[in-house]
């Protein structure tokens, strides 16, 4: 399969979880891609994987704090120097805190802010002008059913995400013209080390309460990433797309 031939992607938090998985479905279906995380080790050894099991170079990793804009301008540089442009963004990277209003201390919401949504805007912020030398572009924005629904005890991750469904439909109408489509992608509960944040009791009531009654892989939100990057959604931008095994239907 060649869905993403031609194609050079950004995967920030690709070290693993659903960025890993990303990068490996990508690579699958035809792309080059650039993968970039905090855990330096980590991610170079998914990009060794990812390149282990190809016949050439299709990975690449790099230590990238999305917090940073020197890291982010590091990392479009290497997809233009390395593989000869920027058509795809995911802005994956994420860090959770399962703690309520009162008990979060400003250092907690400033950390959950400073990943979850600033380094969203400042992924695009670096990857458009990339983008617009290619003549279009795919970013995604993974937010989660927090960003559309809210819950008791973790309110600074729901503001955060909340923020980046709406950053992704103002980006998807300030970018249109550049033919560069913003799309949100919404996650229910996803089998990845992120769910750590929660214990097994916690867990539970949230996988009875989803009508598919199970956690996903993280594979079944990388395929629906192949397809906002690929040129099938071509009229696809400024959508939020649920992947949540149903929850948010009731
Ligand atoms: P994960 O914890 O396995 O992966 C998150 C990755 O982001 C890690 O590799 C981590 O090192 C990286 N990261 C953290 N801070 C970073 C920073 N400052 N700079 C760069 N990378 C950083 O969890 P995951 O489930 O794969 O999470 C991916 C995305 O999906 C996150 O945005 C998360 O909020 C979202 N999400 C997850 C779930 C779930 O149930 N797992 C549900 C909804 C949304």
């Amino acid at each position: 399969m060649e869905r993403l031939k031609g194609k050079v992607a950004l995967i920030s938090g690709g070290a693993r979880g659903q960025g890993a998985a990303e990068a490996r479905l990508f690579v699958g279906e035809g792309a080059k891609v650039v993968i970039g995380d905090v855990l330096d080790d980590l991610c170079r050894k998914t990009a060794a994987q990812i390149n282990a099991s190809g016949t050439s170079k299709s990975a690449i990793a790099l230590h990238l704090d999305v917090t940073r804009a020197a890291d982010w301008h590091a990392a479009v540089e290497t997809c233009e120097r390395e593989f000869g442009g920027l058509d795809i963004l995911v802005n994956n990277a994420g860090i959770a805190n399962a703690k309520g209003l009162e008990e979060t201390s400003e250092e907690e919401w400033d950390s959950i802010v400073n990943i979850n949504q600033k380094g969203v805007w400042l992924g695009m912020k670096s990857a458009v002008p990339a983008m617009r030398k290619r003549g279009a572009g795919s970013i995604i924005n993974i937010s989660s059913i927090y960003g559309l629904i809210g819950s008791a005890g973790s309110t600074a991750y729901h503001g955060t995400k909340g923020a980046v469904r709406l950053l992704s439909k103002s980006a998807a109408i300030e970018y249109a013209a550049d033919k560069i489509r913003v799309n949100s992608i919404h996650p229910g509960i996803i089998l990845t080390p992120m769910l750590g944040v929660v214990t097994r009791e916690e867990l539970q009531p949230l996988i009875d309460a989803t009508p598919l009654k199970r956690g996903a892989q993280p594979e079944e939100v990388g395929w629906c990433a192949v397809f906002l990057a690929s040129d099938e959604a071509s009229f696809v931008t400024g959508s939020e797309l649920v992947v949540d095994g149903g929850y948010t239907a009731h």
